[in-house]
């Protein structure tokens, strides 16, 4: 087939406006929001790259769907549709509707995860981290060294390093170990996928040792698609048949829909093992809604069922990649530092090797956030020290394995020419790297500091 541009597989039926603040007024809000990102409001803000998460555009069938939503409190219709797309996609038996990935993550972990345990992931999720350190365990993380060098082209960085995993469960005793997780894709490891290959040998780990094996599934579309592209014997096989193949291998699944869900809220617990089911559906009750809703009105189940069966058709996907694959083009091929090969949802920018004259503990990847900010009205997302450094007794700080900022793509949500944008914007920065100031933070949550961390420059 000749070269064609890959396009957006729809076309625009309804638009929002974007704002377009000064610079002045840019710098005003940097102020007030004490150069917190997760302080500005929408409207502050041109190109929002801050997530993907709820940030995608819904399709006219998914709308369609939310009117027919059925609101009944128990037994829902949009429920039942909800739980067959969810068992045809995944084959595990228990499914629990949740408001968002990280209730699924609390009421999962209450149930099974005790003082002292130690759970392995890939790399964990901020939210994943912090539900399993307040059940006062230790969130192992076991990504592949590739997987945290931002230089290495392995094409499956999120790869868990099973002899590791191992050395892990032989050194803290099974009996600790509740539960082991893969990150499809690897979120906070740079949106790296994981092999099937890979997933096949932790499940033989797991058998081995008989723990339960979770995937956190939040972008399993986008992992497959890499499959497909990247794992030998995948490349005929279509993206819904691999990501039945991944989920065959485990024994339960947090989701959040808000990714490959295509869905603005929403999320689900699925999981094989009746009794622990129960307990988690009991929790539920009590912190989230009945079973057949779990916090979410019925036209919610009815956006991520229609959701989940988009984000595998193949169109979608490969626009998808491409997009991001897109903006990773343009940033490195004019000299800016990335993570290599790009992820499925995002293109991280490597603060360590762009900002060497800022120290870790004067957090580069911050500054790099809000100057891009500053410059054109992009937010995106430190994920370096700032969310990941782990104070010390002696009030020093270790600092997080990379030093990134985030710049994560919504689902269908912005054209070509805003990509261009964004990619103009990141290479003015990039012109100037040498002048750009580290951040000392004056105020801190003892969790998830980063949401509402304030910060002063150095
Ligand atoms: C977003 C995300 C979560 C948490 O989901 P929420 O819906 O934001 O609560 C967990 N794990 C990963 C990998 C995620 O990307």
């Amino acid at each position: 087939m000749p070269y064609r541009t890959i396009i957006e597989p729809f076309r625009i039926h309804s638009v929002q406006a974007i704002d377009f603040p000064t610079g002045e007024q840019r710098q005003e809000a940097l102020l007030r929001a004490g150069y917190n990102l997760f302080g500005l409001h929408g409207d502050e803000v041109i190109i929002d790259l801050l997530t993907d998460s709820g940030t995608g555009a819904m399709s006219a069938q998914q709308w369609a769907g939310m009117m027919v939503g059925d609101e009944s409190y128990a037994g829902s219709r949009s429920f039942y549709r909800l739980r067959d797309v969810i068992e045809d996609l995944t084959g595990l038996q228990e499914i629990i509707p949740t408001h968002q990935g990280r209730a699924a993550e609390k009421i999962l972990f209450t149930t099974v995860v005790n003082e002292g345990d130690v759970v392995p992931n890939n790399t964990h999720f901020d939210t994943t981290r912090a539900n399993v350190e307040y059940q006062n365990a230790e969130a192992r993380d076991l990504v592949i060294s590739e997987g945290i060098d931002p230089s290495s082209e392995a094409p499956f960085k999120g790869n868990m390093d099973v002899v590791a995993l191992v050395r892990t469960i032989e050194e803290v005793g099974r009996e600790r170990v509740p539960l082991i997780m893969v990150t499809v894709t690897n979120n906070s490891g740079g949106g790296q996928p994981v092999s099937m290959a890979n997933l096949r040998a932790v499940r033989e780990v797991c058998n081995r040792y008989e723990i339960p094996f979770f995937l956190d599934a939040c972008r399993f579309a986008e992992n497959a698609w890499f499959i497909k592209q990247r794992e030998e014997g995948y490349a005929d096989r279509t993206p819904k048949e691999i990501a039945q193949e991944m989920f065959s291998l485990v024994d339960g699944c947090t989701m959040s829909a808000k990714k490959d869900g295509l869905s603005n809220i929403g999320g689900f617990l699925a999981m094989n093992n009746p009794h622990v089911a129960r307990q988690c559906r009991n929790l539920l009750i009590l912190t989230e809604g009945f079973p057949t809703y779990g916090g979410l009105a019925g036209y919610d189940l009815e956006a991520i069922a229609q959701g989940l069966v988009e984000v595998l058709q193949e169109e979608y996907l490969r626009y998808r990649i491409r997009s991001t694959g897109y903006l990773a083009d343009k940033v490195s091929g004019a000299g800016v530092p990335i993570v290599r090969p790009p992820g499925g949802h995002a293109v991280y920018l490597d603060a360590k090797s762009f900002l060497g004259h800022i120290p870790p503990h004067e957090y580069p990847a911050q500054a790099l956030a809000v100057e891009l900010y500053r410059e054109g009205g992009v937010r995106g997302v430190e994920i370096g020290s700032v969310m990941f450094g782990k104070p010390q007794p002696d009030g020093t700080e270790l600092p997080a394995a990379m030093e990134l900022v985030r710049l994560a793509v919504p689902r269908r949500t912005y054209t070509q020419s805003h990509i261009d944008y964004v990619g103009e914007v990141v290479i003015a920065v990039a012109e100037r790297a040498e002048h750009l100031r580290g951040y000392r933070i004056v105020e801190q949550a003892p969790w998830l500091r980063h949401f509402t961390a304030r910060f002063e420059p150095v």
